[in-house]
């Protein structure tokens, strides 16, 4: 069968396959294939992704047939909460089994009316950061576009609200994901899906070079951020080392590119560690990667995970950092940090839950 262009790296095919796999392209070429309208695609999005509806029978404006003829086809299986920790400041963070067994996190971030759901790409990430939960599991599988669109839409029902923004920051490196990741962040942001402004959407990358430049080229103006954590190679290829093979001088490139390609301003994120890349140095060499160009520093105080020997600088010294930032002309910001009092950062949730476990 012809593929159309755009679909996942899955075919669509007669044997059985897990709806979540599809993406937009993916559906309207399986609803094509069993003889349906253009239409009928947009329909079966609005439930799945829209209404989360729980089994195709749940999908009653669709001709009974046709239901039949999609639950013969496709398995239709939500992710389950196997756990949820609610922070005093109203944060909730989630963690889910999906249908073979492996767990990914999300966390819902309610501000005002607002509600951030920072959500996953991969189960684990092979990335191996040393201060992050999750870099320390190793690697499971990729998570498939509706299985991101899910646990957004589930962790807004369970505020009984809308997402307003949602964040690719949970589990996983997006972009070792690509295609998944577009089709998911496509599903948040359909007018029938959870219709989620594209501004509104947010992935953030270790830095992998190649992610970037098609994203720049997406025709739609989704949000970038990179993870940066320090402008000296040295030091980054000790911190993040799965991400040296971009080394920073061609990540800098990338991003200006970007900028001029995309029209867009993206974050820099970086975790300040104590001792490690809160030094004078260390300082001095991000305010020449960040100096002159389209760019904005979200300083983060490291959220210390047992077992990666890090801490954080103190109050005045982020302060510090801050304001040299602000002094040599670049846009910088502290993020505020919020569910401090639950296991917050990146895959902590799933490190406690499996050591509770045994
Ligand atoms: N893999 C992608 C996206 C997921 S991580 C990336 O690295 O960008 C989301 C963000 O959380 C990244 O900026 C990451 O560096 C940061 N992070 C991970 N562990 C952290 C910790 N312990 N404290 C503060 N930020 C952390
Ligand atoms: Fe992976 Fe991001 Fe964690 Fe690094 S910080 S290990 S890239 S999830």
């Amino acid at each position: 069968m012809a593929r159309e262009p755009g679909t996942t790296d899955l075919p669509v095919s007669p044997a059985r396959q897990d709806i979540a796999s599809l993406d937009q392209a993916g559906l309207a070429a399986a609803l094509a294939a069993l003889g349906q309208p253009a239409y009928r695609a947009r329909q079966v999005l609005a439930w799945l992704y829209g209404r989360l509806a729980p089994s195709f029978d749940e999908m009653t404006d669709l001709p009974a047939s046709l239901r039949q003829g999609l639950a013969d086809r496709f398995d239709l299986t939500h992710p389950v909460v196997l756990d949820v920790q609610r922070a005093s400041d109203g944060t909730r963070k989630y963690l889910w089994e999906l249908p073979d067994g492996v767990s990914v996190e999300s966390v819902g971030i309610p501000l005002g009316d607002r509600l951030t759901v920072c959500y996953s790409t991969q189960a684990g990430c092979a990335m191996g950061c040393t201060f992050c939960a999750t870099g320390r599991g190793g690697f499971a599988r990729n998570l498939l576009p509706g299985e991101m669109a899910w646990q957004v839409a589930l962790v807004a029902r369970d505020f009984g609200t809308r997402a307003s923004n949602a964040v690719a920051m949970g589990q996983g490196e997006p972009f070792l994901n690509y295609e998944a990741t577009l089709g998911g962040l496509r599903f948040l942001n359909a007018p029938d899906g959870q219709a989620i402004g594209a501004r509104h959407l947010t992935v953030s990358t270790c830095g992998v070079i190649p992610g970037i430049r098609r994203f720049a080229a997406e025709p739609e103006q989704f949000t970038l951020a990179v993870s940066l954590h320090s402008a000296v190679q040295e030091t980054r290829d000790r911190i993040m080392p799965g991400a040296c093979k971009w080394p920073l001088r061609a990540l800098k490139t990338a991003l200006v590119d970007y900028t001029a390609g995309a029209g867009r301003r993206p974050t820099l994120e970086y975790a300040l560690i104590a001792g490690q890349n809160d030094t004078h140095a260390e300082i001095a060499a991000l305010v020449s990667f960040a100096r002159g160009w389209l760019c904005h520093v979200n300083l983060i105080p490291v959220n210390p995970v047992p077992g990666t020997g890090t801490s954080r600088p103190d109050d005045r010294r982020i302060a510090e950092v801050a304001s040299v930032l602000r002094n040599a002309g670049i846009e910088a910001s502290v993020r505020v940090e919020r569910g401090s009092d639950i296991d917050a950062a990146c895959g902590q949730l799933s490190q406690r839950y499996r050591a509770g476990r045994g």
